[in-house]
C-alpha cells in the first residue's frame, strides 16, 4: 500500500470538510452552502461512500478528499498530502529532506528578504500602496509596528516584483524556488502575490522564509501563503516567532494564536509572547519548535471549536512539550484581535483564567451529563478514558483517572482496571482506524485509469491524442496529478520533477508495467472512452441520488428543475457515447 492509499484509509472525508462548511446529513450524503461559491440553496454534497464531494452549483466540479482539500487551502496535492498525512498521524518524507545545499539555501533567505524589503518600500512609499496604507490605518497599526513586522505590499501586476529580482541578479529558478513566481501552464511565469497586504515571515534565527498575503478586498481567498519551499514548512512555522522569542523566555508562557493580524495587534498592545499557527491547526512541529523556548504553551481557542481540539490534539501536544497546554477560551466567535483592541485587560483576564487542555475537556464532557444517572456515567468514561489513555506521563494520567473516579462516582479499581483494558485493547487493533467502507477501498485504486496512464506515459506519441481526455475522469488524485504533468510534459524524468516524491513509486510502476504493444492507439481511444463513461455514470448517479432527497425534502422548484437539467445534459452525453462506441465496436 502506498503511502498515499494508508492517508486515504485513515481519513475520513465527511470529517475532513465539516471543518470547512457545516453538513447536514440528507439521506446518504451530506450537504452544506457550498464552501467554494456563495449560495443561499446548499446545492454542495459530500458522498462518504464514495469518499468523494461535487458541487451541483456555479462551481459544478467535484473530487476526492485531496483535490477539496487543494482547492480549499489554495495549495498543491504535495502540500495537501502532509496536511492531510499529519492528521491521520502518517510520517511522510518531505521533498525536501534530499540535501539541499547550504547555499543554495541561503540564496533563498536572500530572494524573499529582498523580496520582503521591495513589499515594504511600496507599502510606505508608493502611490498604490495607499489602500494598503488606509487598511493598516484603519486597523490601529502604528508605523513602529508596520516596521517592527515588516509590513508590505505588492502590486498588482504580473511581474513587477519578478523584474526587480531578476535586475538583481537573482534567477527564474531561484525564484520559482523561493516560491516568489509561479510557472504557468505553458511554461511562463508571473509573480505570485498581487494586489495584497504582505506579512513576510521569518524563522527564530529572523531569517525570511516565506509570506503570507491578504486581499484589501472581500475575493477570496483571503490570505495565500508562500508554497512549500527548501527554507519555508507550514507546518513547523510559527509566524513572529523572531519577535516573540525573548519575550516569550523572559515570561516562560508562548501563546498561540490563528491569525496574522491576531499576533501583531497583540504585540503592539504589549502582548510580546504571542505567535500565529498560520491559519491551520496548530501543529505537534510548531508545538516542537517551541519548546527550545519554553514548555508553558496556551492556545487561544474559539469557544465553539475549543473542545474538540483539546480532546483531539492537546494530549498529543503535551507529550511533546512533557507537561501540559492551557486553553484560553475566546467569548462567542471573536478573534483575539477583538478582543485585545476593545480592552486589552480583558486579554490579561482571559489569559489568567486559562484552564489546562484536559480539564477543559472534562467540563465540557461532563457539563452535558447527569452524573447521578448510570448511563451519563458510562458515556463520561467512554468519552474521557481515551483521552486519558493517552498522557504518557503517569503522574497526570493517575491525576485524571482519580478525577473521572470522583467525579463519576465510580470505583477508582475499577476505572483503572477499565483503562488497562482499553490499553491492551488499542494494541491488538491492528490499523489505528479501521478501513472506511468496503466501497472507498475499492476506489483507492483505479484499475482502468492506472491502465489509461500506463499507455499515456509508455506511447509519448499519444499526446496529439489526448485532447478528449480531461482531468476530471481521474476520480483518484495522484492519477489526476501524473495525468496534468503528463499533459504539460511528457520526458519520464523532467516529468518525475515535476511530481511529488510520494507519488514517484506509483510513476515507475506505471511507466515500467508490461504492456501488449499491439494496436495501442485502439486500445487507448476504448480507455478514453471508458473513462469518460465512469465519470457520467459517477455524476448521474450522484444527481439522482440527491435529487430524490431534494423532491422529498421539499427543494425549491427551480433547484429541482435545475438539477433535471443536468440530469438531461448527462443523459445526452451518455447516449451520445453509446453510440459512438457501438460505432467503434463496428469498425
Ligand atoms: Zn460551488
Amino acid at each position: 500500500m502506498t503511502v498515499i492509499d494508508e492517508v486515504k484509509q485513515k481519513t475520513d472525508i465527511v470529517e475532513v470538510i465539516s471543518q470547512y462548511a457545516t453538513l447536514t446529513k440528507a439521506g446518504r450524503t451530506f450537504r452544506a452552502l457550498c464552501p467554494f461559491h456563495s449560495e443561499k440553496h446548499p446545492s454542495f454534497f459530500v458522498y462518504p461512500e464514495q469518499q468523494s464531494w461535487h458541487c451541483f452549483g456555479a462551481c459544478s466540479t467535484g473530487g476526492d478528499v485531496f483535490s477539496f482539500v487543494m482547492k480549499k487551502n489554495n495549495i498543491d496535492f504535495g502540500e495537501a498530502l502532509r496536511l492531510l498525512a499529519e492528521r491521520a498521524g502518517i510520517t511522510i518524507p518531505s521533498r525536501f529532506d534530499r540535501d539541499t545545499r547550504k547555499d543554495e539555501k541561503e540564496k533563498l533567505y536572500q530572494a524573499n528578504q529582498a523580496a520582503a524589503q521591495y513589499f515594504h518600500n511600496l507599502l510606505l512609499n508608493s502611490p498604490q500602496g495607499e489602500e494598503a496604507r488606509n487598511y493598516l490605518s484603519r486597523r490601529g497599526f502604528s508605523s513602529k509596528t508596520v516596521t517592527d513586522f515588516q509590513l508590505g505590499f505588492s502590486l498588482n501586476s504580473w511581474e513587477a516584483l519578478q523584474q526587480y529580482l531578476m535586475e538583481r541578479s537573482y534567477t527564474e529558478n531561484e525564484l520559482l524556488e523561493a516560491g516568489l513566481i509561479v510557472a504557468s501552464e505553458e511554461g511562463k511565469t508571473h509573480d505570485r502575490f498581487r494586489n495584497r497586504l504582505m506579512f513576510p515571515i521569518h524563522d527564530a534565527r529572523g531569517r525570511t522564509t516565506g509570506f503570507g498575503a491578504r486581499v484589501l478586498d472581500d475575493s477570496l481567498p483571503k490570505y495565500i501563503n508562500s508554497p512549500q519551499t527548501p527554507v519555508f514548512d507550514k507546518s513547523s512555522t510559527l509566524y513572529a516567532i523572531d519577535l516573540a522569542a525573548a519575550t516569550i523566555r523572559e515570561q516562560e508562557l508562548a501563546v498561540i494564536v490563528e491569525g496574522y493580524i491576531d499576533v501583531i495587534t497583540a504585540h503592539q498592545n504589549g502582548f510580546g509572547n504571542v505567535v500565529a499557527s498560520l491559519g491551520t491547526a496548530v501543529t505537534e512541529r510548531q508545538v516542537n519548535t517551541l519548546k527550545r523556548l519554553t514548555r508553558n504553551v496556551a492556545l487561544a481557542l474559539d469557544a465553539d471549536t475549543a473542545g474538540e481540539e483539546a480532546m483531539l490534539r492537546c494530549v498529543g501536544y503535551e507529550n511533546t512539550l512533557d507537561t501540559e497546554v492551557r486553553v484560553i477560551i475566546l467569548p462567542g466567535g471573536r478573534d483575539p484581535d477583538d478582543v485585545i483592541r476593545e480592552n486589552p485587560q480583558a486579554w490579561q483576564d482571559l489569559l489568567a483564567k486559562a484552564s489546562p487542555a484536559i480539564d477543559f475537556a472534562f467540563n465540557m464532557t461532563t457539563a452535558k451529563l447527569d452524573l447521578s444517572r448510570a448511563g451519563d456515567k458510562s458515556r463520561a468514561v467512554s468519552e474521557l478514558l481515551p483521552i486519558i489513555a493517552q498522557i504518557r506521563d503517569n503522574i497526570r494520567q493517575d491525576h485524571y483517572l482519580t478525577k473521572l473516579a470522583k467525579s463519576t462516582g465510580i470505583n477508582y479499581n475499577r476505572i483503572e482496571s477499565t483503562l488497562k483494558n482499553y490499553l491492551v485493547k488499542q494494541k491488538t487493533k491492528k490499523p489505528a482506524h479501521e478501513p472506511l467502507t468496503s466501497i472507498a477501498q475499492t476506489s483507492l485504486s483505479s484499475a482502468l485509469e492506472e491502465y489509461c496512464l500506463a499507455l499515456l506515459l509508455q506511447h509519448p506519441e499519444l499526446k496529439n491524442r489526448s485532447d478528449e481526455l480531461l482531468p476530471e475522469y481521474f476520480q483518484n488524485s495522484e492519477n489526476r496529478e501524473i495525468f496534468v504533468a503528463w499533459q504539460q510534459i511528457t520526458d519520464l524524468t523532467s516529468l518525475k520533477e515535476k511530481l511529488d516524491p510520494a507519488i514517484w513509486d506509483k510513476l515507475d510502476y506505471l511507466a515500467t508495467r508490461s504492456l501488449l504493444s499491439d494496436r495501442i492507439e485502439s486500445k487507448y481511444a476504448d480507455c478514453v472512452l471508458r473513462l469518460r463513461e465512469e465519470f457520467l455514470r459517477g455524476l448521474e448517479m450522484k444527481r439522482a441520488a440527491i435529487f430524490s432527497q431534494e423532491a422529498e425534502t421539499g427543494g425549491t422548484a427551480a433547484e429541482l428543475a435545475k438539477l433535471e437539467e443536468q440530469g438531461i445534459e448527462v443523459s445526452a452525453q451518455l447516449g451520445e457515447l453509446f453510440a459512438r462506441k457501438s460505432q467503434r465496436s463496428k469498425e
